[in-house]
């Protein structure tokens, strides 16, 4: 019998707010994807590039960028880079990302361009994650429009639960128009932090709120963390026994478990 075809699972990494930890969550769950023997896809939507240069992308490989893409029409994958991470590739940001936003406005297909373009890539990679800008733009709209289900990365802390209603209202709105399939990864607190109570009682807010959409692992506030971007390399590369690197890692396993635990669950989505 020939191999089963790779269902491709498309996740837009997204959250309106900045600084929550969605391009930490993108890249280092990108990483222990790969580490499980994924093979991934990293797109970079936000224009500040902070997911290229985490992960050492040469300027020049920028020439080919997502900007390209969505605007030039270059097929995805003359923008896809290797990195450094078996199995793992990127798509990266450029510098004129930033005037995308505006440009796509008189574009055909504006909110489909991503999603036209990944035709060519599907079943090719496990997994694509995209990572969001901290805005609720054409990009934000262009990633979920492409995307099967969408991955929440919330800061505990005490706008969390008002910001996270506005994103589900807009999840909403793009599954009534634009896309249909789009559903809620779930969500994963980040930057956590035992020793603070808010915290505690904002991630007991977050759970009664959502349930189980809710992942059991959490992030925690981990210095090697943030220092990891500026070596060039995911924490996963930087300090594997760290606590950080150690909670994407469970953070990877427990959503690979839920999916092999709604068999069909991809293939619908897709
Ligand atoms: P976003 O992409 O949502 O804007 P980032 O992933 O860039 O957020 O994270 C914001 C800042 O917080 C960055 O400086 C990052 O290094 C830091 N950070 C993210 N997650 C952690 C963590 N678990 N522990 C410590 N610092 C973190
Ligand atoms: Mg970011």
């Amino acid at each position: 019998m020939p191999p089963a075809p790779i269902v491709t699972r498309v996740l837009a990494v997204a959250n309106q707010k900045g600084g929550v930890g969605k391009t930490t969550t993108t890249v280092n769950l990108a990483t222990a994807l790969a580490a499980c023997g994924k093979q991934v896809l990293i797109v970079d939507m936000d224009p500040q590039g902070n997911a290229s240069t985490g992960l050492g992308v040469a300027a020049k490989a920028r020439d080919h960028s997502i900007y390209q893409v969505l605007l030039d029409g270059m097929p995805l994958k003359e923008a896809v880079s290797r990195t450094l991470v078996p199995g793992m590739d990127i798509i990266p940001s450029g510098v004129d990302l930033s005037g995308a936003e505006l440009e796509l406005i008189d574009v055909a297909r504006r909110e489909y361009r991503l999603r036209d373009a990944m035709e060519a890539i599907r079943g090719t990679y496990d997994f694509v994650l995209i990572d969001c800008p901290p805005a609720l733009g054409l990009l934000t709209l262009n990633a979920l429009v492409a995307a099967n289900a969408v991955l929440v990365p919330l800061q505990a802390e005490f706008y969390a639960l008002e910001g996270l209603s506005h994103l589900m209202r807009t999840i909403d709105r793009v599954r009534r128009g634009l896309n249909e399939g789009l559903s809620l990864q779930g969500v994963v607190l980040t930057m956590f932090d035992r020793r603070n109570n808010l915290c505690e009682m904002v991630a007991a807010d977050v759970r009664e709120y959502l349930g189980d959409r809710v992942y059991k692992t959490m992030i925690p506030r981990n210095v090697r963390v943030s220092e990891a971007p500026s070596h060039g390399k995911p924490v996963l590369l930087y300090d594997v026994r760290c606590a950080g690197a150690q909670a994407y890692i469970r953070l990877a396993r427990e959503i690979l478990q839920r999916e092999q635990s709604l068999p069909g669950q991809a293939a619908l989505a897709s």
